[in-house]
């Protein structure tokens, strides 16, 4: 069978850092370049292997050429509408949101196309409800060590100085706390704050898995004080953590949930879920984006968290999570070279003594993709297919590498 060629393809090349490819230079790039994926591997134009521990950062949670996301995307294509406009209805977008809110316990589902858009969109969800209870109360609190995105409102609740510096003053009314329950309690006050965002496992922040006691604490301080609890799930939510959603395992209930990532497969969409009280502060025309939630993205999205949500992937990612973890607090116990090991699921952070770009680098050149999250720590996010045999294959080829 031959492919339709659609696109004329110049030559591909091994693109070095600094390129002047035509591409804003926002990015560091590692000297790859991808053409291809399969599984839990990408490949390079010379067909070299790379084994995926990294997902797109999180992404790529069915790895790559998957047959059930190509034949969702075959039945979008098929019905010839990949935009309508959100002046109509559509069904892939209903179904989404109707499986969203029965899962997560909330009441209403609302599209967009990122993760930052989500907790922008969020921000303002808990500000028109705290609008509601008293003009002075609009304040949103996050927490050190958070990320929660790029844009003005969002790079005000990130707490990276680097990401923030240039760009000041950034959005008002945001502000960052300390993660501590006596901190927390003297600045959640209900006349001014509407809003705490909290990530149930901080990823950008050094792979740090807020404890589900401490999660229930702040679920407690916040209702007390009549503070809307946003849980931002973008990185950590729809399985990464061996649950469906990360904060189950704490039991709480958040006020509103952010999802992106792995959401769509690839393509960008973002979701916000929010509760029936916030729910019903909103009006027609509170908040709308273009090609949020279309019927080409939905359908590929409903595909995907029927398979994120099955109990038996669900299991295989405890399990192997937990095996997974061992196995990098065996690297560290036998390496003078790693610190520390967190995480969770599928999720991890190794603290090492090198800094962890070079690592990265090294790992590359080796054929396993990794990331770094922060100076000091390499983050390990493999996609969720990952079989016993390639978690122990990437974990034998990582020490390796940190030893090198
Ligand atoms: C990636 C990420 C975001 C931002 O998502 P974008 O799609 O890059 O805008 C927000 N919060 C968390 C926890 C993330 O990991």
């Amino acid at each position: 069978m031959t492919a339709t060629v659609c696109i004329e393809s110049g030559s591909v090349s091994t693109a070095s850092n600094n390129a002047p490819d035509g591409l804003l230079g926002v990015y560091k790039r590692m000297s790859v370049e991808f053409v291809r994926g399969a599984g839990v591997e990408l490949f390079d134009a010379r067909g070299r292997a790379y084994l995926d521990f990294a997902s797109g950062i999180a992404v790529n949670a069915l790895g790559y050429g998957d047959a059930g996301v190509k034949c969702a995307m075959q039945e979008g294509l098929d019905t010839g509408l990949i935009h309508v406009s959100n002046l109509y209805h559509t069904v892939p977008g209903r179904l989404l949101a109707e499986r969203l809110v029965e899962w997560s316990g909330l009441a209403a589902a609302f599209f967009c196309n990122s993760g930052a858009e989500a907790n922008e969109g969020a921000f303002k969800f808990a500000r028109r409800w705290a609008r509601t209870k008293g003009l002075a109360k609009t304040d949103i609190i996050a927490l050190r060590g958070a990320f929660h995105g790029r844009l003005f409102g969002t790079l005000a609740a990130t707490d990276r100085p680097q990401y923030r510096m240039p760009f000041r003053p950034l959005a008002g009314g945001i502000s960052i706390a300390e993660r501590d329950l006596d901190d927390l309690a003297v600045l959640l006050d209900s006349e001014t704050v509407a809003a705490l965002i909290v990530e149930p496992v901080q990823g950008e922040g050094g792979v740090r898995v807020l404890d589900p006691g401490f999660l229930r604490e702040v679920r407690a301080l916040t209702r007390e004080r009549d503070v809307a609890l946003i849980l931002d799930e973008i990185q950590c939510g729809l399985g990464r953590t061996g649950y469906l959603f990360a904060h189950e395992r704490s039991g709480i209930e958040p006020d509103a949930l952010t999802l992106a990532k792995p959401l769509a497969g690839g393509l960008p969409m973002g979701a916000i879920l929010v509760s029936q009280s916030i729910a019903d502060t909103i009006r027609p025309g509170d908040h709308g984006t273009t090609f949020g939630g279309g019927p080409f993205v939905a359908n590929v999205a409903l595909h995907i968290v029927q398979r994120l949500a099955n109990p038996t992937l669900l299991t295989h990612v405890r399990d192997e999570g937990r095996r997974l973890g061992e196995a990098l607090e065996n690297l560290a116990d036998r390496s003078a070279k790693v610190r520390a090991v967190r995480g969770i699921g599928f999720m991890w952070g190794v603290d090492v003594v090198e800094p962890a770009g070079s690592i990265v680098a090294r790992a590359l050149d080796a054929g396993l993709l990794i990331l770094s999250a922060g100076d000091y720590t390499l983050r390990i996010m493999p996609p969720l297919i990952a079989s016993r045999d390639d978690l122990t294959r990437g974990v034998q080829m990582l020490a390796r590498v940190i030893d090198g």
